[in-house]
């Protein structure tokens, strides 16, 4: 069995992890790793197609119809937990290696990677805790419903945040007893295949985790619509997911979709602006603004529009991107593309430009670096203040009174997260229930925190609730058992 870590640290090869074993894909083809710290390339992955996806299908359907299938809920879940403390004693190395694929600043990685263990620490201990119930009927039945696995999971993961989505998909539908299969980025994917050869060495069956790379058109495509697939968890863009969701929809599956956000942070007069001043910055610049959940947009109230402005200008000049080392709180952007969209936002904002930040002098000139920008104010109509950037530019948009600030909040096709700021306990309840979105935050916003908290969207933000105890309904179906007697 070839060996992951190899291909990942010292000799490059393309390989997906199928049915236990690493494996080059059908037609050996490859796609470069390039980190975007440098925009160096540094290893490469397998380009695989349909005949890869199939022959995971089936290594998956094996281990659920087999091994795998065979393990009860709390054999799983101390499986899961003896994964989580692996993973907890590789977690610096794998950190070391998310940011070099990934480019995020080693705090980021380190983060990541403290999730993702309490990903397989939650949903381990959770995994015998799901129980049906016993529902009275008429006299002479016994009905009790059950909690059954979907079979065959597909997992489609976004760059941004691997390791996380990863954590809290796969490791909500292995708790559940489903087999998984797992297509990545393109973009970012080293760390989840090193987690699979993890998952391997802790003792986790041949096909119950199986980890396919390529292109998302091809790769992914193939995936979503391959009709052995029992369920699909769709973490991306909004573009895709629609795709994601008509393929569903052919193969009559559920799905969940996690998808993007223009998420707003709403500040009153009344606001501890103390408080509120670092996590606002936070929440745009952290991974490069590229969260889904990013705060990309702050609504101001109108009399502390100056004040707030000023101070939010100081602390966007303060932050300079750098090389993801241990000083680093702003790193490069994934891609040269990426970056390329993010400059077009900023060159059209239509808006004033409030601050910039900067680029370390000692970047490396390959590296996909962006100065972070604050612009305001932000007409709430024009493009800046209605897409998803998914880089570290933040909209500032004025508004006078509490009616304005929920239009305003609520006017984008999104619905993924709001943060509140006010001191008013009556203002603080009616504006939580009046956001139209998944997950408020009051006088505090935590970008993508938060394993034990349901969270995902409305509308164009997506459906379905990933996190959380809650999520274990998603990755397992109901079964009525009607028990007649006599
Ligand atoms: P993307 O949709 O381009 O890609 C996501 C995944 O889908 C990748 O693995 C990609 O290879 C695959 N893919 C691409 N085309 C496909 C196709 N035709 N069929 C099947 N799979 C395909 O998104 P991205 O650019 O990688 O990620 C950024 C987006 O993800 C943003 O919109 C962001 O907001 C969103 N996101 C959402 C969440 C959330 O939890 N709501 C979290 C992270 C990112």
């Amino acid at each position: 069995m070839a060996q992951c870590t190899i291909l990942v640290t010292t000799l490059p090869g393309p390989l997906n992890l199928i049915g236990g074993e690493f494996r080059p894909s059908a037609s050996g083809g490859e796609l470069p790793v390039i980190s975007p710290i440098d925009g160096g390339r540094f290893a490469a992955i397998a380009d695989s197609g349909p005949e890869d996806i199939a022959a995971a299908i089936v290594a998956a359907r094996t281990a659920f119809d087999g091994a795998w299938g065979g393990f009860s809920a709390a054999e799983r879940g101390r499986l899961m937990l003896r994964l989580a403390l692996r993973l907890e004693a590789e977690a610096e190395a794998l950190a070391r290696l998310e940011t070099r694929d990934n480019g995020k600043p080693i705090a980021q990685s380190r983060a990541d990677m403290a999730a993702l263990v309490r990903y397989f620490e939650y949903y381990g201990g959770a995994a015998d805790k799901l129980h049906g119930e016993v529902i009275p009927f008429l006299n002479g039945y016994d009905v009790m419903s059950l909690r059954e696995p979907h079979g065959v999971t597909g997992h489609i993961i976004p760059w941004n945040y691997p390791v996380q989505i990863f954590g809290r998909s796969v490791g909500a539908a292995l708790a559940m007893g489903n087999a998984t299969v797992t297509k990545p980025a393109e973009d970012a994917c080293l760390s989840i295949l090193r987690i699979g050869e993890l998952a391997g060495e802790v003792g986790f069956p041949p096909g119950a985790i199986n980890i396919v790379t390529g292109r998302g058109e091809v790769a992914g495509k193939a995936l979503a619509e391959h009709p052995g697939v029992d369920f699909i968890s769709f973490t991306g863009s909004p573009e895709v997911g629609v795709q994601i969701q008509i393929a569903a929809a052919r193969n009559h599956i559920p799905c969940t979709l996690e998808l993007g956000g223009k998420s707003p942070q709403i500040v009153f007069e009344d606001a501890d602006l103390d408080a509120a001043l670092p996590v606002i910055v936070n929440a745009i610049v952290q991974n490069g603004g590229q969260t889904c959940s990013a705060g990309s947009r702050v609504l101001i109230q109108r009399g502390i529009w100056d004040r707030l402005t000023g101070l939010l200008a100081d602390r966007f000049r303060a932050v300079q991107a750098r090389a993801s080392g241990e000083d680093a709180v702003l790193g490069p952007l994934i891609s040269a593309r990426q970056r390329a969209r993010v400059q077009r936002y900023m060159d059209g904002a239509g808006a004033p430009l409030i601050a910039r930040g900067g680029i370390a002098p000692d970047v490396p000139p390959g590296g996909f670096y962006i100065a972070p920008a604050l612009f305001g104010p932000v007409d709430p109509s024009s493009p800046l203040a209605q897409e998803e950037v998914f880089g570290p530019v933040l909209a500032a948009i004025p508004f006078d009174d509490e009616a304005e600030a929920i239009a305003i909040a609520n006017g984008t096709e999104y619905g993924l997260v709001a943060g509140i700021w006010t001191r008013d306990g009556d203002r603080q309840a009616r504006m939580a229930r009046a956001m139209r979105c998944g997950q408020v935050y009051i006088n505090g916003y935590g970008a993508g925190g938060g394993i034990e908290l349901p969270f995902g969207g409305v509308r164009k933000s997506g459906h379905g609730r990933e996190k959380g105890f809650v999520a274990l309904h998603e990755f397992s179906r109901l079964k009525t058992i009607i028990h007649r007697f006599g």
